[in-house]
């Protein structure tokens, strides 16, 4: 019997069609359907859901979930908003996303490392002045996270000759990085960074973490990348720093609200460059592949993916 998997999101309906399209074209024996367009009976007795961004009362109305996959690597606002859910809930783990967050991480390390940014404040004024040149094995780039994203990344940065810290919650050992884990590890990091990229999940340890006393015990100068989430840094603090040039620049590509507002401070600042949360879009094609495979595995074995810890929130 063809087994139903609910589509849960608040993508637009060409989105909807795209994905619904990708993952059925790929589960012979499943049927993935738009949440609206399933019967009672059929919400009632659905086991599995995908959803990008879903509204949490949406879910409510499948009482018997078991598993819940979202199309996003990030899951943040989900384990935030649902109260002590019956069903597992898994996230997007893909090494095309890793690779296209590496890349991010790689491409605005070399805007830093270049001066892009003095270059282009030069540029404004007619100013001829060629700075200081560092070699990449100069800079110490400090990741904050290596999990999926963060590890990947750092790996990039080594390969790429930039010498490489990482931070983590348990200890890691990785190959030419410099791991580091719990608050002493962090502090360490800190003071040897010139660029600090934060890859860490939102949770309840790390909102605002980067905040006046992050901020004050960096290196005079040192830059920082933020492609996590924007409530981990208190943008107060940051443009305060910013003001007094003790941070150098910023690239920014998440903020605790989005799109983020015409009247915020942040879009003026001369040291902080604003992306609108480009840094690692799901590769649908690749991502539909992978969620296919869950779907298809769980179908037939029952077996659920590895889900996140709740109590951790990641
Ligand atoms: P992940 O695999 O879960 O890795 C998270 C890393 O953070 C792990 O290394 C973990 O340490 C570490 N960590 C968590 N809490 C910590 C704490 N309190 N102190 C120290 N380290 C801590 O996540 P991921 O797949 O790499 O993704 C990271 C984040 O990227 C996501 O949560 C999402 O917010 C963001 N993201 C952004 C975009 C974008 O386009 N901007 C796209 C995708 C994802 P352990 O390894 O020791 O557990």
């Amino acid at each position: 019997m063809t087994q139903q998997c609910a589509f849960i999101s608040q993508l637009s309906n060409t989105e909807q069609q795209n994905w619904l399209d990708k993952l059925n074209a790929k589960l012979p024996n499943v049927r993935v359907m738009l949440a609206r367009e399933m019967s009672v009976a059929e919400k009632q007795q659905c086991k599995v859901a995908v959803v990008a961004n879903p509204k949490p009362e949406d879910l409510t109305e499948f009482p018997q979930l078991v598993w819940v996959q979202s199309l996003w690597a990030g899951v943040e606002r989900l384990v935030a908003e649902l109260d002590n859910p019956s069903f597992a809930l898994s996230r997007l783990v893909d090494p095309m996303l890793a690779t296209i967050m590496s890349e991010a991480v790689l491409a605005w390390t070399l805007y830093l490392h270049r001066e892009m940014p003095k270059y282009m404040a030069q540029q404004k004024l007619a100013k001829w002045q060629q700075l200081d040149y560092k070699c990449a094995g100069e800079r110490t780039i400090g990741i904050l996270g290596l999990g999926e994203l963060g590890k990947s990344s750092a790996q990039v940065l080594v390969k790429n000759g930039f010498t490489v810290s990482g931070w983590s919650n348990t200890a890691k050992v990785i190959d030419g990085i410099e791991c580091f884990f719990g608050r002493e590890g962090l502090e360490t990091l800190i003071s040897q960074a010139d660029i600090i990229v934060c890859l860490l999940p939102l949770t309840p340890d790390t909102r605002k973490l980067i905040n006046d006393d992050f901020l004050t015990k960096m290196k005079k100068g040192t830059s920082l990348i933020n492609f996590a989430r924007g409530a981990i840094i208190n943008h107060h603090d940051l443009v305060k720093q910013l003001n007094r040039c003790h941070v150098g620049h910023a690239v920014l590509d998440v903020f605790e609200h989005e799109p983020l507002d015409e009247s915020s401070v942040l879009w003026q600042h001369p040291n902080i460059t604003i992306l609108p949360h480009v840094s690692a879009p799901t590769h649908i094609e690749s991502a539909s592949k992978i969620v296919a495979q869950r779907i298809d595995n769980f179908v037939l074995t029952g077996e659920l993916p590895e889900c996140i810890d709740m109590v951790k929130g990641y």
